[in-house]
């Protein structure tokens, strides 16, 4: 079996050849690990070989290994869906929370925020594809929630995160992460600067990139299927 160490010497190299192709610095996309449903051992395995970004979709089981491999110094994302009851754990534990699509949440978050920390750093999350069953912001309200949340003083409004319908086709899923990128464009020119773009995942990272992705969130490609 091929281990977490040669997976993530592969991924990083596809990374890298994807950056180029799209002529982009392969130092701007970064690979958050996915680690949800997976054993301690990998996550320090992965750190081993140089991965400092960790993401994690439920809030126990993030808190419980963040704590437990606090010796390593990591960084970690939250990328599940955040229900507002648990906002003050994940303001406490995280560094990052990518799926923030309404200002109650991200009132909460600030609110709860630690003094002792730097601000946290969040991504608004876009039913890019309008979606009922989905999470997200609608487009068309995004302006008005990347405004309040800029206001916040303990958040870092980093940036757009999607996690768009599942397409097989290059050009078909290159549709909706050029969405984003577009509304990440608007939001510039409407006096709101970010510079991050969380979207791509194992199966669809290469169009993520050459859309522009900054944050690449990569799972089972790297440690193996989710126990
Ligand atoms: C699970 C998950 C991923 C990783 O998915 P893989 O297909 O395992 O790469 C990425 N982003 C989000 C939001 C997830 O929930």
């Amino acid at each position: 079996m091929i281990g977490v160490t040669e997976n993530l010497a592969l991924i990083s190299d596809l990374l890298h050849k994807s950056a180029i192709e799209a002529g982009r610095d392969p130092a701007d996309v970064r690979l958050l690990a996915v680690s949800k449903k997976q054993p301690l051992v990998k996550i320090r395995d992965a750190a081993a070989a140089g991965q400092r970004h960790f993401g994690e979709n439920f809030v126990q089981e993030g808190v419980d290994k963040i704590e437990a491999l606090a010796d390593l110094n990591l960084t970690w994302h939250f990328i599940g869906h955040l229900q507002s009851n648990k906002t003050r754990v994940v303001a406490e534990y995280f560094d990052w929370v990518h799926t923030i699509d309404k200002i109650k949440t991200a009132r909460r978050l600030s609110g709860q925020r630690p003094a002792r920390l730097p601000p946290l750093n969040v991504c608004l999350q876009v039913n890019v594809d309008d979606e009922d069953s989905k999470a997200g912001v609608a487009p068309a309200a995004l302006p008005e929630l990347a405004a309040a949340c800029a206001e916040l003083p303990n958040l870092r409004l980093r940036g757009l995160m999607c996690l768009p319908a599942i397409r097989t086709d290059i050009d078909e899923q290159r549709a909706p992460f050029a969405a984003l990128r577009h509304l990440a464009e608007q939001l510039r020119s409407d006096g709101i600067d970010t510079d991050t773009l969380s979207m791509g995942m194992s199966a669809d990272y290469r169009a993520a990139i050459l859309e522009g992705a900054t944050i690449v969130r990569i799972g089972t490609a790297l440690f193996g299927a989710r126990n």
